[in-house]
């Protein structure tokens, strides 16, 4: 199940030297094409030329959120304009967004990418893709729609949301993967539940890609038994051309990073050490084959690890564990760390709960978690309820050393989110 053998499993050290060839080739034009790369150089008294190999990369500057929103729109651009064939802007915060152009080629690997991350899970040009993720600005409809395009794939562009819809598609047309956020699985696998649609007896679905936000294993094994498929890991960003950056082959354990677009290094977010093989730290990738807008050392904010041991797919590119979160998402409540995936896995692991949930900051350091209790988890017993409340407070302490206030809600209560999902509301007055 390779779409590319050749290159999915080329040996290390002939990986590592098409790396280091890359890495030369893109330091020397951005060096020459872009003025914010050579002030940088300059500023940093580096020769273009003098990267000799990969641990070199340690000596290039870094490439910021706001060094994107400083040169919007088009300062990072290293082709001319009438070269650029599409223009994506990142989702998210407010004020100006992140512009990423995309030259012909750059269209075609991101493609290419997504395309050879699908067939590593066994999807061949038979299978029916619905693509729920967000058209439009976004990257990730549209490159995951020509990815399962190169592939041979029926594509169904049906965007995330009108469940009612969805089904209809899914039904007609006998969808066998998707590709969506993990609220907007949750959510549907809600919707097919109270239609009594028992997906894997009604439906063809198979697969789900799932990513675009951080999700846990819990949630995983939630998004498995709703939707009555594999899950995938799925995981990119805008400024990497979208989905395809690296994606779960058949193991289901942990994402390929397509090395031979992407050079990784993982570091301590507050020095900007390399940490350990195997450490967890922030994600920092830099463009390798990138014509429009080349990117170095470009700070994702993204938590994770590299998992050093080889996949037994044979593929030889490294795996990344899960996202835990992002470096600026973590809450500081009571003077604690908490990353809100840590608040995720003790509900999605505990009984009776269902799948929408809310964390709530207010006042001096209140913390309320609001969580919707299961269809079938009230039998009408208040002393039950109680019991379940404590139970959930209890394990929300051991794991994030502060106790919450447990909010148990009936079922599709609390708001739904068709994109990505806004599980933390901070009204602190700090
Ligand atoms: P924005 O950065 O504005 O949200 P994107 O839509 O490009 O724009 O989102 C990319 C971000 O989404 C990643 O940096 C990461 O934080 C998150 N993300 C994407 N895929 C995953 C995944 N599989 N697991 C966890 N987080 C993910
Ligand atoms: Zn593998």
């Amino acid at each position: 199940m390779f779409w590319d053998e050749s290159i999915e499993s080329l040996e290390r050290t002939e990986l590592e030297q098409l790396q280091l060839h890359c890495l030369q080739e893109t330091t020397r034009r951005v060096a020459a094409r872009v003025p914010f790369y050579r002030d940088k150089f300059a500023e940093l008294g580096i020769a273009p030329g003098s990267i000799r190999s990969l641990a070199d990369v340690r000596r290039l500057p870094f490439t910021t959120t706001a060094d994107l929103r400083a040169t919007y729109p088009a300062g990072m651009l290293a082709v001319p304009m009438d070269e650029a064939l599409r223009l994506h802007t990142s989702s998210g915060t407010t004020g100006k967004p992140k512009a990423i152009f995309f030259s012909r080629e750059d269209v075609n690997n991101a493609a290419e990418l997504c395309a050879r991350s699908f067939v590593m899970t066994g999807v061949t040009k038979k299978d029916v893709f619905q693509n729920m993720m967000t058209y439009g600005l976004f990257t990730g409809a549209l490159v995951t729609h020509y990815g399962a395009e190169k592939v041979g794939c029926l594509v169904i562009p049906a965007g995330p949301g009108n469940s009612e819809r969805q089904l209809m598609l899914m039904q007609d047309f006998r969808t066998t993967f998707v590709h969506l956020t993990p609220s907007y699985a949750l959510y549907l696998a809600d919707f097919l539940e109270k239609r009594g649609v028992q997906p894997r007896r009604h439906l063809a679905l198979r697969k789900a890609f799932v990513g675009a936000e951080p999700y846990t294993e819990e949630t995983r094994v939630k998004i498995e038994e709703g939707l009555g498929v594999d899950v995938y890991n799925s995981y990119g960003l805008s400024e990497m051309n979208g989905p395809g950056v690296a994606f779960e082959c058949e193991r289901k354990n942990g994402m390929h990073l397509w090395e031979d677009h992407f050079l990784l290094e993982i570091i301590n977010p507050q020095t900007g050490e390399p940490v350990p093989d195997g450490e967890s730290g922030e994600l920092v990738l830099t463009t390798l084959c990138r014509e429009a807008m080349p990117l170095l050392r470009y700070r994702t904010r993204d938590i994770t690890s590299v998992i050093p041991e080889p996949c037994e797919c044979g593929r030889t590119h490294r795996r990344l564990n899960r996202i835990t979160g992002r470096s600026d998402d973590m809450l500081i409540v009571r003077g604690v760390n908490i990353y809100p995936q840590q608040i995720e896995r003790v509900l999605m692991g505990a009984r009776g709960i269902g799948r929408n949930y809310q964390i709530r900051l207010e006042g001096l350091d209140e913390m309320t978690v609001s969580v919707e209790l299961a269809e079938a988890g009230f039998d009408g017993q208040v002393e039950h309820l109680v019991t379940l409340q404590g139970q959930i407070a209890e394990k929300l302490r051991a794991e994030i050393l502060v106790k919450p206030r447990v909010e148990l809600v009936p079922p599709a209560t609390l708001p739904v989110n068709e994109g990505k999902a806004r599980r933390v509301i901070d009204n602190r007055k700090l």
